[in-house]
């Protein structure tokens, strides 16, 4: 997601305290516990674009804490509008970051799981390791995510699904769910939050594919 540059709004998320700036995010890798004054889980959405998944999932889940990271400022401003309506909510902050550098910012085993939702496709295949699920990145959570950490992911895209799939199965991660038709699944749509796209793809009849991937 690529909103039009809104004017102000590297200021507006330099001024908030609902956002951990730069120098504050990598001097704390390791001790995130002293960001949220507590140690509960420690949850990521990467690439959260306007952030509703994971402010209703924090919403939820008062004993977990999240972090949203995301690379654009006009879209995280988006975000944190929602969140300054929710100043009650202690358990949810915002990272603008490029999320190559996810391993400076958290220690291993620090992360609890990770929730990668409708993550850019990427189609040329000289960028696959840009790609959120491919075997560079998956690389990069198994240094930063707990024994047992989970990595959710959800997309429309049948080729990126097809993808993580393959890429998981290549760096030795195990496939624990999956469905290629969350909505039709009693099973794996318990629960389900839905994000800003998973709402708008749904709609227009796109199938959401779903997997959930934990280290073999
Ligand atoms: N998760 C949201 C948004 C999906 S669009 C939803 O499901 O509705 C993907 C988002 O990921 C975009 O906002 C994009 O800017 C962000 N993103 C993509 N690659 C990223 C990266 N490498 N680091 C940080 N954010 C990234």
């Amino acid at each position: 997601m690529r909103l039009r540059n809104i004017p102000g709004s590297r200021e507006a998320i330099a001024g908030s305290e609902f956002v951990v700036h730069e120098d504050v995010m990598r001097e704390k890798r390791g001790h995130w516990d002293e960001v949220f004054g507590n140690d509960h889980p420690l949850y990521l959405e990467i690439g959260m674009g306007k952030g509703r998944f994971i402010t209703e999932l924090a919403l939820q889940n008062p004993g977990c804490n999240y972090a949203g990271i995301e690379k654009y400022s006009s879209v995280l401003l988006r975000a944190l509008e929602k969140r300054s309506s929710l100043p009650q909510l202690t358990n949810l902050l915002f990272l603008r970051m490029e999320a190559e550098d996810i391993t400076e910012v958290f220690a291993e085993g620090e992360v609890a799981g990770i929730y990668l939702n409708f993550s850019d496709p990427w189609p040329k295949d000289r960028h696959a390791k840009r790609r959120l699920p491919s075997r560079q990145f998956l690389a990069r959570y198994d240094r930063i995510l707990q024994p047992g950490g989970r990595v959710e992911f959800k997309t429309d895209n049948q080729d990126l699904f097809a993808f993580a799939l393959e890429e998981a199965a290549a760096a030795g991660w195990r496939v624990d769910a999956y469905t290629r038709d969350l909505h039709h699944d009693a099973e794996m749509v318990r629960g389900n939050i839905m994000t800003e796209y998973e709402e708008r793809f749904s709609a227009q009849g796109n199938p959401i594919c779903k997997a959930v991937l934990s280290r073999g």
